[in-house]
């Protein structure tokens, strides 16, 4: 039963306030009663600083030590390669009954990592807000980012499931629709839906540098053709997603193995001419986008919800 004169969580804990973090920060001062009060912790001066001015904290430490003391609710924010250093940090400060939980971009490496850190007297509910943007650090953060994305959580076996549902609670609180799945299914479905459009991303904008024929300011120049889209995506930060592609390893090559044989089916069909295939294999595409915008995760506007330019470019 939830009290609606007491807030859900008396003290949230962030461990980590960059683009996740700060967003937590706006989305529950939105709320309002959500939670009693807001900590956070970086080793980052500048952070610590910026967080402060900018209201997201009540109080900043320079350790995830400090700022879990007497917290019920715990989330880290932090890449995914060093939540379990953080576990480790932090198991002996834990309050017993809190949550502790994460926002990972992978899930089974988090629960391998973390869980053998924890004590039993806490609640381990690792989650996953399938919401962001390409921008990093404290000042990116924003109120909406959640608001009707989805929110995974991936409790281990064993996990109370009051602990479970008191945090897709506070996540419904923050804007996003809540699942719940296993860890391993999470991390296919992440590798097709997330973790290869980045790699494809990051592949296709360092391939234009290679060109030979075609000069730099051509590509800049000519972007809105398609490739402009791909350059947003591979502007995300590089440490985030070394750690997700070394810590979703097997589900990230099984993806790419499938898309290998599609490249491969393409390519001899171009090579043959064979219009009809390839007309066959575009027009299947088209109606999984149709799919994502029926279910209200993308916008019906033309060019990628932007405003339009001055310019009007043709695309393709
Ligand atoms: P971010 O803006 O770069 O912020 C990362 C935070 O982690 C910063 O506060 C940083 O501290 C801290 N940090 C970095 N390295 C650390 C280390 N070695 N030890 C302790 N703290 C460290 O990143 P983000 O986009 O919020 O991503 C955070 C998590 O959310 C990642 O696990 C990511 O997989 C997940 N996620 C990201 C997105 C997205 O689109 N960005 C979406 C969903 C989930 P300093 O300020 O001290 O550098």
């Amino acid at each position: 039963m939830v009290d609606a004169t007491q807030p859900m969580f008396k003290r949230l804990a962030l461990i980590g306030i960059g683009l996740i973090g700060s967003s937590i920060c706006h989305a529950a001062r939105r709320h309002g009663g959500l939670v009693g009060e807001i900590v956070g912790s970086s080793a980052t001066a500048k952070t610590r600083e910026t967080a402060l001015k900018l209201g997201l904290v009540d109080h900043v430490y320079a350790t995830a030590a400090e700022a879990v003391r007497g917290a019920d609710l715990v989330i880290l924010c932090t890449p995914v390669g060093v939540c379990g250093r953080i576990a480790k940090e932090i198991g002996l400060h834990l309050e017993a009954g809190a949550i502790v939980s994460d926002v990972g971009s992978v899930k089974a490496s988090i629960v391998a990592d973390m869980g053998p850190h924890l004590p039993a007297s806490v609640n381990f509910v690792p989650g996953h807000p399938i919401a962001g943007t390409e921008r990093s650090g404290p000042e990116s953060g924003f109120a909406e980012l959640f608001d009707s994305r989805w929110c995974i959580l991936t409790p281990p076996e064993g996990t109370s499931s009051a602990a479970t549902d008191k945090l897709a609670l506070f996540w419904g609180a923050l804007g996003s629709n809540v699942e719940v799945m296993t860890p391993e299914h999470h991390d296919l479905v992440l590798a097709i839906t997330s973790h290869l459009p980045h790699l494809i991303a990051f592949n296709i904008v360092n391939t234009a540098e290679h060109l030979q024929r075609v000069t730099d300011s051509e590509v800049i120049k000519f972007s809105a053709g398609g490739f402009r889209d791909f350059t947003r995506i591979a502007a995300s930060d590089p440490t985030m997603w070394r750690d997700v592609f070394l810590n979703n390893k097997d589900a990230v090559l099984h993806m790419l193995m499938r898309f290998g044989e599609g490249i491969s089916a393409l390519k001899i069909a171009i090579e043959a001419g064979d219009g009809d295939t390839l007309y066959r294999l575009f027009d299947k595409a088209r109606v999984i986008r149709r799919d994502i915008v029926d279910a209200g995760q993308d916008t019906a506007s033309p060019d990628f919800g932007r405003a339009p330019s001055r310019k009007v470019e043709k695309q393709g």
